[in-house]
């Protein structure tokens, strides 16, 4: 039931938050390579207040929708930057199609993070090849996708579309950044890889470690 499911996502997003907060220097450089280097600090601020949020309300008894939005509106409200506003929007996203009744399934997982996509181009504009979460986000649904065509479980769709988001992110080093702050000094960020899509695919990684238990 959903209940499960609650407590699933507050232990995932703890998991995240621990990996976070070792990888914040590394995306704070990454970030300064054509950015403003706040990447790590953002994110360790955002799924801060993100865990503290879905701590209250699992303490309240609430499903999986109501607890991925409290964390989305939390993140959104305390990581400031481009990034903050758009991890708001992917777990508030996810929340309203995971809602509050039943334990989700491979399929309702996948519309989820599709839905996630959708809303954050969106509302962010950026196109897969502009060197953005977006970058690892798609390829990440799609795995999903075809994982609901072949049958699998959650955990196994879940680690295959992780190794696909790893790899998404690495290959944002070749990419010339075509949207957001690192935009005006593009050349320099060339042979980098995009901090927000490395620190996407540490979370989701992170992430198929909880489920997978
Ligand atoms: P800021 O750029 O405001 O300082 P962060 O440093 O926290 O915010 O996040 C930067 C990351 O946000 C980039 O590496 C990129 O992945 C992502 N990003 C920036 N603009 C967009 C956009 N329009 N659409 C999608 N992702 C974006
Ligand atoms: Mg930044
Ligand atoms: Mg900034």
């Amino acid at each position: 039931d959903s209940q499960k499911a609650a407590a699933v996502i507050l232990e995932a997003l703890e998991s995240a938050m621990y990996i976070i907060d070792t990888q914040r220097e590394e995306l704070g450089r990454l970030d300064a390579v054509a950015g403003d280097g706040d990447h790590g600090i953002g994110m360790q601020r955002g799924l801060t207040a993100a865990v503290d949020a879905a701590r209250k309300v699992r303490a309240a008894q609430a499903g999986a929708g109501t607890l991925l939005t409290a964390a989305g509106d939390a993140w959104a409200a305390c990581a400031g930057g481009t990034s903050g506003a758009l991890w708001g929007v992917m777990l508030c996203s996810l929340g309203h199609v995971l809602g509050d009744t039943v334990m989700p399934d491979t399929a309702t997982v996948a519309t989820g993070v599709a839905t996630a996509l959708s809303e954050v181009k969106q509302r962010g504009k950026a196109q897969p090849g502009d060197k953005t979460l977006v970058d690892v986000l798609q390829p990440f649904a799609a795995a999903l996708d075809q994982a609901v065509a072949r049958g699998i479980s959650v955990a196994v769709a879940w680690k295959d579309a992780a190794d696909v988001a790893h790899d998404a992110a690495q290959k944002t080093r070749d990419l010339l950044p075509r949207i957001g702050r690192a935009r005006p000094h593009a050349e320099k960020s060339i042979g980098t890889p995009d901090p927000g899509a490395v620190s996407l695919a540490l979370v989701i990684g992170s992430v198929g470690e909880v489920i997978r238990r």
